[in-house]
């Protein structure tokens, strides 16, 4: 189904709130004071989300005496990080295939750096004692097309043969794992993914910085970085913070430094959420191994239970605003949420009846590599990673580690990894990076609808090594 079907309002919408529904929780924090007047610090670092809140919580760990800042523009966790699907992956390099594609010779590193780091989340919840309600399920990707079915095929036998737990499934027990008549062939990785409830995580992760002694202020948008003496400035409305060194961490809002703005493109993602199943649909879908689920399609559906047994269903239209445009006003897109609604019962048409609680959106920083990017500014003393793409929720603690490796000037195997050493092609400038991105989400519509045919412009970005994804 695509975008044009479906323009009347979904009924099963008629009373989901305009709110991200992981914030809408009375466990979220209080907001602290934003930062004024002029202060000192080892480290500051710019922007609450995780890769921001790791880097603090980073650098305490591996220097308790570090004196750390934390500037935060709004909340922390308000963002991506606080409104994404909470599929926490252990991929570093925006999936298995993007990796292969992009660095061979270094993915049995970064399968393990990987693997390390997610590991390393789940004791860093249990040590800090975060109710994020961290589950290591599992991934099932799904197939709804024949093409599907071979492609997933292709990826168990190359999985496989990388030393992954790949386990391919016939239509019949991939439905037997969750109910929907529209599944033709699956995949299930058990190591590959952890769920988590994101917001809590973000929230949980702020907690243990304050614990060890991180100063955060939120409310506090950093204007600038500048050259300080040996160190930076950051300048923020009422205030700056000078530094030895500094950390980047802004993810899809406009970066600090001017050398980044053609590096990502801000790109929308929605999602919806049910109310709770009752006990009959929750019966009725199967779902007893509660792994998160992605359909295998290019314009793809992410969705997964919570806590309370409701679902989370997003994904599919990733859209792009002339001129990298951010804007609350975007997050309440009414086509893409009908359209998602409709495609959420085309998948479960057994839950007919069941209304959605809460829709939003929130914007991630694509790069044409999809896995982020790093690098540093003012010989050496500042530090930045952006470009995770639709994959974030783990890949930011390891990009933190990489952060402060860089600021540190130390050789390490993060540091020598070719994936942190090289950058993506840029965007171009507007118009052409908007008639780009539309060109390239109308080829991937295309692709799904004519069995994976990739027409010459997709085939033609595939050969650069370039892209747009969610
Ligand atoms: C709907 C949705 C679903 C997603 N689902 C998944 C998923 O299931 N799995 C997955 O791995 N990834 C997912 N993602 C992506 C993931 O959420 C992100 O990759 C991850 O949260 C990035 O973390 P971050 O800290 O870099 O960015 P953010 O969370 O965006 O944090 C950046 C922070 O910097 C602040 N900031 C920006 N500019 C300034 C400034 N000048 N001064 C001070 N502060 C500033 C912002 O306010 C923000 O809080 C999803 C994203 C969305 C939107």
């Amino acid at each position: 189904m695509r975008l044009d079907a479906a323009h009347r309002p979904h009924p099963a919408l008629a009373d989901a709130r305009p709110e991200v529904f992981w914030l809408d929780d009375p466990g979220r924090p209080p907001a602290l004071p934003p930062l004024t007047g002029s202060h000192r610090a080892e480290l500051v670092v710019v922007g609450g989300g995780y890769a921001g809140l790791w880097s603090a919580l980073r650098a305490k760990e591996r220097d308790p005496a570090c004196d750390v800042v934390l500037l935060e523009k709004d909340r922390c966790g308000d963002q991506g990080s606080g409104r994404n699907g909470g599929f926490a992956s252990a991929s570093l390099t925006h999936g298995f295939t993007n990796g292969v594609a992009r660095w061979p010779e270094e993915m049995a590193t970064l399968d393990r750096l990987g693997a390390d780091n997610l590991a390393a989340i789940g004791a860093a919840v249990e040590r800090y004692g975060i109710d994020c309600h961290w589950e290591r399920t599992g991934e099932l990707t799904v197939a709804r097309a024949p093409h599907e079915v071979d492609e997933l095929a292709g990826l168990a036998t190359s999985l496989r043969s990388a030393g992954h737990d790949a386990r391919l499934l016939t239509a019949e027990e991939t439905q037997s794992r969750v109910a929907s008549p529209t599944y033709q062939g699956g995949l299930f990785e058990p190591d590959a993914t952890a769920m988590v409830e994101p917001a809590r995580l973000a929230w949980g992760l702020r907690a243990a910085c304050l614990e060890l002694g991180v100063r955060i202020h939120e409310g506090s948008p950093g204007l600038g970085v500048a050259r300080d003496g040996n160190g930076v400035r950051v300048t923020v409305p009422a205030g700056e913070v000078r530094a030895e060194r500094a950390v980047l961490a802004t993810n899809a809002f406009p970066p600090l430094l001017r050398r980044l703005r053609l590096m990502t493109v801000p790109v929308y993602d929605d999602a919806l959420m049910t109310a709770p199943l009752s006990a009959a649909q929750r019966e009725s879908v199967g779902w007893a191994a509660r792994e998160g689920v992605g359909d295998a399609a290019s314009m793809f559906h992410y969705y997964r239970l919570t806590r309370d047994d409701r679902v989370l269903w997003g994904g599919y239209d990733a859209v792009y605003h002339y001129a990298s445009r951010i804007d609350p006003a975007l997050e309440q897109a009414g086509p893409t949420h009908d359209l998602l609604a409709a495609q959420f019962f085309e998948t479960f048409p057994h839950l007919e009846g069941l209304r959605f609680s809460h829709r939003w959106a929130g914007v991630i920083d694509t790069c044409t590599r999809f896995a982020a990017f790093y690098g540093t500014a003012y010989d050496g003393r500042v530090a930045y990673a952006l470009g995770f793409t639709g994959l974030g929720v783990a890949a930011t603690r390891f990009a933190a580690d990489v952060m402060l490796d860089l600021l540190a000037g130390e050789d390490t195997e993060r540091t020598r990894l070719r994936m942190v050493r090289e950058r993506p092609v840029p965007f171009p400038p507007e118009p052409v990076r908007s008639v780009g991105v539309q060109l390239t989400r109308w080829s991937m519509g295309r692709a799904d609808a004519s069995g994976g045919r990739r027409n010459l412009w997709l085939r033609g970005l595939d050969r650069l090594g370039l892209g747009f994804d969610s």
